[in-house]
């Protein structure tokens, strides 16, 4: 059992987990559109009977699809980093640099709630 680390200069832990639940919401709501777009795509791809490789509008819907499942994906990750944060808030090992320890500083936490290492760290990376 680990106290919380006391929040820096500037930064509310209630302010960090409204930013995250905004950014949490925000991204469920893409990765529900973008599911539709999906197949909304896939379905116009059936009915259009498309040859991919010799239609070329076959061709731009599968492009489409693939960027719209690229996207989803990429939004999928930022809940996954989101929830990740929460779950650090919670446990109380949100705002420590999971590679040194040390306290990530506050403007970045607030700039990017979804942090887990100090600038010094990420720039190592
Ligand atoms: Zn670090």
């Amino acid at each position: 059992m680990t106290a919380q680390p006391p929040p820096g200069e500037g930064l509310s832990l209630a302010d960090v987990v409204a930013a995250l639940e905004a950014e949490r919401a925000d991204a469920t709501a893409q990765v529900r559109e973008l599911e539709r777009v999906v197949a909304g795509v896939v379905e116009a791809s059936r009915d259009s009977n498309a040859d991919d490789e010799h239609d070329p509008e076959g061709a731009t819907i599968a492009f489409e699809r693939a960027q719209a499942i690229a996207v989803r994906d990429r939004q999928l990750a930022r809940l996954r980093e989101v929830d990740a944060a929460l779950d650090r808030v919670a446990d109380g090992a949100f705002g420590r640099c999971e590679r040194c320890g040390c306290e990530i500083a506050p403007g970045r936490l607030l700039a990017r709630p979804t942090s887990t290492t100090c600038v010094t760290c990420a720039a190592l990376r």
